[in-house]
């Protein structure tokens, strides 16, 4: 099968790699990270040009099915390829990894929108790890009353909150690494997305007693959904019988 997978994420990148020896794997990413870690198989960069772009690229690569793998904040991508799909008549899968659940001595505060976190962030604590991507950042720019460590892969672009320090970095992280890092920097509140995957910060900030600001998800696609690259196999094979 000709198989173009949606990435962007840790879990499209571990597919890419079970697949791609048994079938064409084409990546499709954003373009947003200047240097992405290459995934298995072919590698396509950029956007479309929305769904008639998408349902366009379908017919001409002669893809029989698509995988939808972004993260689950990329909700533009995933609602263009249940058109696109639906359009061309081609078959989807959506992987999304799941999303966090908080336990005995968690103190976190879920909103619906970054706007919403911003609204809440002063009244929780005025020193503050922001966690929510370099996009996430802008939403946060008039909370001059407040200090920001902001970690994300890349610089932020746009506006910025006025006492900012930006910390570029990857990860993987661990429980030990984020401990130090919200003591040294005195955080005292964590603000992230429900993205899913590891939780080493919020770990961390169970262990210290910070309160998590948490941004809910927006709704899943409306499609076939796999919560793990594993799935995500069995399901294309079973298509593919
Ligand atoms: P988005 O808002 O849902 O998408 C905006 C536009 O970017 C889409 O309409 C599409 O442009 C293009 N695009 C997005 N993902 C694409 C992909 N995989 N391949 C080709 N074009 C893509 O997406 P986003 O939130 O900016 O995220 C962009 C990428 O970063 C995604 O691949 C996602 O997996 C990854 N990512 C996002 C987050 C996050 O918090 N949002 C975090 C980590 C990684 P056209 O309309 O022109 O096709």
């Amino acid at each position: 099968m000709r198989i173009l997978l949606l990435g962007g994420t840790t879990e499209a990148r571990r597919l890419a790699g079970l697949v791609a020896g048994e079938h064409t794997v084409i990546t499709s990413l954003a373009g947003r990270t200047t240097d992405p870690l290459r995934p298995a198989g072919e590698l396509r960069i950029g956007g479309f040009g929305g769904v008639d772009g998408l349902a366009g690229y379908l017919r001409d690569a002669d893809v029989d099915v698509v995988v939808d793998a972004t993260h689950p904040f990329a909700a533009t991508m995933s609602g263009h390829a249940v058109l696109a799909c639906a359009a061309v008549g081609v078959p989807l899968l959506v992987v999304r990894r799941p999303g966090w659940t908080a336990g005995p001595g968690d103190e976190w505060h879920r909103v619906a929108s970054l706007d919403a976190a911003a609204a809440l962030l002063p009244r929780l604590g005025r020193r503050v790890f922001l966690t929510t991507g370099r996009q996430g950042i802008a939403a946060f720019a008039g909370l001059d009353e407040c200090w920001f460590l902001a970690r994300s892969v890349e610089p932020p672009t746009g506006v910025t909150p006025r006492n900012l320090e930006v910390l570029l970095d990857r990860g993987p992280f661990t429980v030990d690494g984020e401990r130090e890092l919200l003591i040294r920097h005195r955080v005292g509140v964590l603000v992230t997305k429900d993205s899913g995957g590891s939780a080493a910060k919020l770990v961390a900030a169970r262990e210290l007693g910070v309160p998590v600001l948490m941004v809910d998800r927006p709704p899943a696609p409306d499609a076939p959904l796999v919560s793990t690259a594993d799935a995500a196999v069995t399901w294309l094979r079973a298509l593919g019988r």
